[in-house]
């Protein structure tokens, strides 16, 4: 059982991933796909005149503001554009995908942040009420085993629900982390538009080959803004029980053979 988390940053290539993960479901391999759409959302954001907006919360982590009205364009971009293109793709190579956000079926749960802390450009820090987003606690891994036990591959994209049936936000990687847990999963691929995880971004010689449990501290200092969430992500999948977790790159051939083949930043 392989979960494969791809990104939704300028430059993936999800087609890549899709080709691949078809050859690795024809050949038996249970995969769990798992995709973003964050580029998609800001260009979708811009033209129906609702931009994009970035907040920074006071340890320093960055997350798009999800009022109601980016929540409704997120699922277009995300459940919509994004979902559906990556299942049809599947299709098309002859696997029966079934694409499906976290609400349904209520496959990703957790708790909706009741306020969030956004630092202000004078260094103010806003108390925000009216966010929708939220953390994974919880993964429906019966009616995942169900799918893949009949022989569907899974597509899933966030939002997720909350306990009182919200649609919210969560962070794919950190989502990802949780399902590769959730399933007794052997190994999490999280894909996106750079080689793995440099000691100094953006310089591509500084790329991290193998970070070991103890070190993963010292790996997260080195990430900033989303990358931070992706170690964030290996970590808490390194502690589940997930023997193998790779950040690796969309865009080489056979992307999912090439992080399982220890291309990237392995965490082990
Ligand atoms: P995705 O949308 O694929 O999940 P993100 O765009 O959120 O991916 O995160 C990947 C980005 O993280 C890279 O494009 C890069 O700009 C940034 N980044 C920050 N710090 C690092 C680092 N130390 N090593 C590699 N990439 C980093």
């Amino acid at each position: 059982m392989i979960v494969v988390k791809v990104g939704g940053g300028e430059g993936v290539d999800l087609d890549a991933v899709c080709d691949d993960a078809a050859e690795l479901v024809r050949e038996g391999e249970r995969v769990v796909l798992i995709h973003g759409g964050s580029h998609e959302t800001n260009v979708l954001s811009e033209k129906l005149g609702h931009p994009p907006v970035f907040i920074t919360s006071p340890s320093g982590h960055t997350s798009r503001r999800t009022d109601r009205r980016t929540l409704e364009i997120f699922e277009m971009a995300y459940c919509g554009k994004v979902n559906k293109g990556v299942v049809e793709r599947l299709q098309k190579c002859g696997v029966n995908a079934v694409g499906l956000s976290g609400l349904d079926g209520r496959i990703w749960e957790g708790r909706r942040k009741e306020v969030i802390r956004s630092v202000e450009a004078d260094g103010r820090v806003r108390i925000i009420r009216d966010d929708y987003t939220g953390v994974v606690d919880k993964v429906n891994v019966r009616l995942l085993m169900a799918l893949l036990k009949d022989g569907y591959t899974p597509a899933l994209t966030p939002p997720a629900v909350s306990v009182e049936g919200e649609a919210m936000n969560v962070d794919a990687d950190r989502a990802a982390g949780a399902t590769a847990v959730a399933l007794g999963a052997d190994a999490l691929l999280l894909l996106s538009n750079v080689p793995g995880l440099f000691r100094s971004f953006p310089d591509e010689s500084s790329l991290i080959g193998r970070v070991e449990r103890g070190a993963i501290e010292e790996a997260a200092a080195c990430a900033e803004g989303r990358m931070k969430k992706k170690v964030m992500g290996a970590a808490d999948a390194l502690e589940g029980g997930v023997g193998r977790v790779v950040l690796g790159d969309s865009r080489v051939e056979n992307p999912i053979r090439a992080a399982l083949e220890g291309r990237g930043t392995v965490f082990a």
